[in-house]
């Protein structure tokens, strides 16, 4: 007999379990069924191809039997069985694909949340059971072996009897307490209820013998107890059944269970369609990001079933990028049980199907929009993103299948709003749709460049994304509407008399603008002055295609190219400042450089563009203040 010792993650795994205070328990069962399921399926495709194994699929069942004079709940499959070696990598250590998430999960030090994160599988059982034993004998093997274990002190295998090919697990229930009252799992009615609540879909049957009380023939009230063998689930996937027949219960339990989730989805679609190509979906909008979703390791794609057989865990095909978060499954009986991969990426089904699935989630997202703002709020905070770039990836190529799930920060709102709505609420006259870009709501709300737009009554977006500005490049419009940044230089709030009486006043202080503009040579397109600025003396704007908050955003991209937007030195025109450089223009130009030093750095600080030389700054300001 050989006594081994867990691996650290998995004993630390353990110990959450058998000192568990997760009050959801009876998922153990669960986990052991589905198990047992996936066993019988391993078999079952390896029988397809291997000459060798021969099965009828009818014999294949998982049984659950109960003993309760010993505590015992024995749960058997005649799926693939496990080598010696297979117990001992398979139940010795906790799944590789599991442990990151352990070890992000384990920082947070609550065993709900690791129980949440990801399917604890085999371990579970040891929420319930002071001791716990694995017969299995492998296809693969004739001899059978027995892995047992107590707990965090370790496990022990060797060889065994077993006559089938299989696995029976054997759980002694711990005994009752004052908080949890274990015996539960050892009553007949609690085992039924949990297969019906958890696995009814499991397309195995799932067999017990339940005892019976029948009414003994030609006795009033006399009984007699039969027993029966009895499948306790019905085996019809939840993704066929009617949608009136599943309970929002059931969606969310078997999405926990197939998707490792225990935080319920924001929104189940379940959709039949018949025609041209007939199939069943059944998806989840997840409520928050998968944990690995920014890594590498995250794949999107929807499971892919043949008639109710599982045949790709990942189609990808069957998602565009921007809906990656989506779960779920499709089911079709058009697709043939034996496509391969690469002949499955050109099939016409498959394509039709992608699309439809597409313009569902799209018409679901909308109508949750529509009729349930709080739910889509919370949604659009996890996955807004992801329609974002949707919106700008491939040059906009989808960008008006996603504009309408787009929401911005409205300046008068004060809150997350459509386009379609910021159109409605236009005021007469206002032809473009007005926006502020930067770090936070309250950084853009200080800019100077919004003051006047606002004063004017104007709404104004604040985009706080990275990606929001580039997302409007793309859009370009919103219907009619064009996009306009407050911070541009061509921002047109000025009547004719206005602009007129602006266009002369440069016109007039050419010459000084010229010789400013020296002082900080290269630095600035132009100086003028502006009507856009109410309290402030000056501010940036730019030119052209790249704002300054795209300057920011791409530059802290890891590429060489550094980016320059083409800025614009603009100037108050009814600030008191004004006088005063025009005095100092005509009798002392070596000062008038130095004050253009320093509001052209104001003017940077405030749209947190750091000044290239400080120390300069620091001292012209001194040398003001010692004055
Ligand atoms: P998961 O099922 O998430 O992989 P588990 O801890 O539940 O994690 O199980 C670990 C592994 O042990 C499984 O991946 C499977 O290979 C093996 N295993 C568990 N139960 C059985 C069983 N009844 N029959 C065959 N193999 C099993």
């Amino acid at each position: 007999m050989k006594e081994k010792q867990f691996k650290a993650e998995s004993k630390r795994l353990l110990d959450l379990m058998i000192n568990s205070i997760y009050t959801n328990k009876e998922i153990f069962l669960r986990e052991l069924i589905s198990n047992g399921s996936d066993a019988i399926d391993k078999l079952y495709y390896r029988s397809l191809t291997d000459k060798n194994i021969s099965t009828n699929r009818a014999d294949l069942k998982i049984k659950i039997d109960i003993d309760k004079e010993n505590r015992n709940l024995i749960i058997s499959d005649n799926g693939c069985g496990m080598t010696e070696k297979e117990l001992e990598t398979n139940l010795g250590t906790i799944a590789k694909s599991g442990s990151l998430a352990f070890k992000e999960a384990n920082e947070k030090k609550e065993d709900i949340d690791i129980i949440g994160q990801f399917g604890v599988g085999f371990y579970s059982a040891f929420m319930v059971s002071d001791e716990v034993k694995v017969e299995s004998k492998s296809i693969d093997s004739d001899e059978a072996y027995c892995w047992k274990s107590k707990g965090a002190e370790g496990y022990t295998i060797e060889p065994c009897e077993k006559e089938e090919v299989g696995t029976k697990i054997t759980l002694h229930i711990k005994e009752d307490t004052e908080e949890e009252n274990y015996s539960l799992f050892l009553e007949q009615y609690k085992i039924e209820d949990i297969v019906k609540k958890y696995s009814d879909y499991i397309s195995y049957p799932i067999q017990m013998e339940v005892t019976h009380k029948h009414k003994k023939e030609g006795t009033e009230n006399e009984y007699e107890e039969v027993k029966e063998m009895e499948t306790l689930n019905s085996m019809t996937p939840i993704w066929k059944k009617a949608k009136s027949k599943v309970t929002d219960e059931e969606y969310n339990n078997f999405y926990s269970e197939k998707f490792y989730d225990f935080e319920k989805p924001v929104k189940v679609i379940h959709t039949s369609v018949e025609g041209q190509c007939s199939y069943n979906a059944l998806l989840f909008i997840p409520a928050h990001l998968p944990y690995d979703y920014y890594t590498k390791e995250y794949k999107k794609g929807l499971q892919l079933y043949s008639n109710g057989v599982l045949i790709m865990e990942k189609c990808e095909d069957l998602l565009p990028d921007y809906f990656g978060f989506v779960k779920g499954l499709v089911d079709s009986q058009d697709l043939s049980l034996n496509i391969s991969r690469e002949m499955l990426q050109h099939d016409r089904s498959l394509k039709v199907i992608a699309k439809n699935i597409e313009n569902k989630i799209k018409s679901e997202l909308e109508k949750l929009l529509k009729d349930n703002r709080d739910e889509y709020e919370k949604f659009f905070h996890t996955f807004g993103l992801q329609l974002k770039y949707g919106t700008y990836d491939n040059y906009g190529a989808n960008k008006d299948k996603l504009k309408d799930l787009l929401l911005f920060y409205s300046s008068t709102e004060k809150k997350l709003v459509t386009l379609k709505e910021y159109k409605e609420r236009m005021k007469e006259g206002q032809d473009v749709i007005y926006y502020a870009a930067g770090e936070t709501i309250d950084k853009i709300d200080l800019l100077p460049q919004v003051e006047m737009v606002k004063e004017k009554g104007f709404e104004i977006l604040y985009l706080t994304d990275d990606i929001d500005e580039f997302v409007f490049t793309v859009l370009t419009q919103y219907e009619d509407k064009n996009f306009q940044n407050v911070c541009a230089d061509n921002l047109d709030l000025d009547s004719e008399e206005e602009k007129e009486s602006l266009k002369k006043k440069n016109e007039e202080y050419k010459e000084m603008f010229a010789s400013m503009k020296d002082a900080i040579s290269g630095e600035v397109q132009d100086i003028r002055f502006t009507h856009r600025l109410k309290n402030h003396p000056v501010c940036l704007t730019s030119e052209g295609k790249i704002s300054i908050e795209m300057q920011k955003v791409l530059n802290q991209m890891p590429t060489d190219n550094e980016v320059d937007a083409k800025k614009i030195l603009e100037i108050n025109e009814s600030h008191p400042i004004v006088e005063k450089l025009k005095y100092l223009y005509e009798n002392d130009k070596e000062k008038l450089k130095d004050y253009t030093k320093i509001l052209y750095s104001q003017a940077r600080l405030i749209e947190g563009l750091a000044i290239e030389n400080p120390t300069e700054i620091s001292n012209l300001i001194c040398d003001l203040i010692a004055k």
